[in-house]
């Protein structure tokens, strides 16, 4: 991971193991940070901000938060809200399946070509607003 720029926007996915629903979440985010939107978001670890980590806490606090959750829990959303950071907008993996009614995306570990394709859809909408987000931004500077 790239170090954090100050008007980055993180991406920050929950760290659902052993559904497919946090897999998705996490490539998701992999794709905003990695391929749509490398200059102007970033991502961090969630289990540091679970637990308190001085660096991360500061993060969420300076920085617009997108959340990528992989259920209703919303755990990243609601952790990044408990650690005082700003949640922008929060994307769940699980409604963007109501769009794709009866696909078979996969499994906890391996994506189907259907869940690339869910994955890709999050991925688009999530770089959208990180990038309105950017804008303003920049426009209150
Ligand atoms: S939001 Fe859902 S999938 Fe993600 S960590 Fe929480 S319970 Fe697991």
């Amino acid at each position: 991971m790239r170090s954090l720029k100050e008007n980055d926007v993180l991406v920050i996915p929950c760290s659902g193991i052993g559904k497919v629903h946090g897999l998705i979440g996490r490539e998701a985010t992999y794709r905003v940070t990695d391929e749509l939107a490398p200059e102007r978001t970033a991502t961090l670890c969630l289990a540091l901000l679970v637990k308190g980590d001085a660096e991360a806490v500061q993060a969420v606090r300076s920085h617009s938060c997108i959340t990528i959750d992989g259920c209703a829990k919303a755990c990243a959303q609601k952790n990044v809200a408990m650690a005082g950071g700003r949640v922008s907008k929060a994307f769940q993996a699980a409604e963007a399946f109501r769009n794709y009614r009866g696909a078979k995306p996969g499994s906890a570990t391996a994506l189907t070509d259907e869940g690339w394709v869910i994955t890709r859809d999050i991925a688009e909408s999530v770089a959208c607003e990180a990038a309105r987000l950017s804008a303003e931004s920049e426009a209150v500077q």
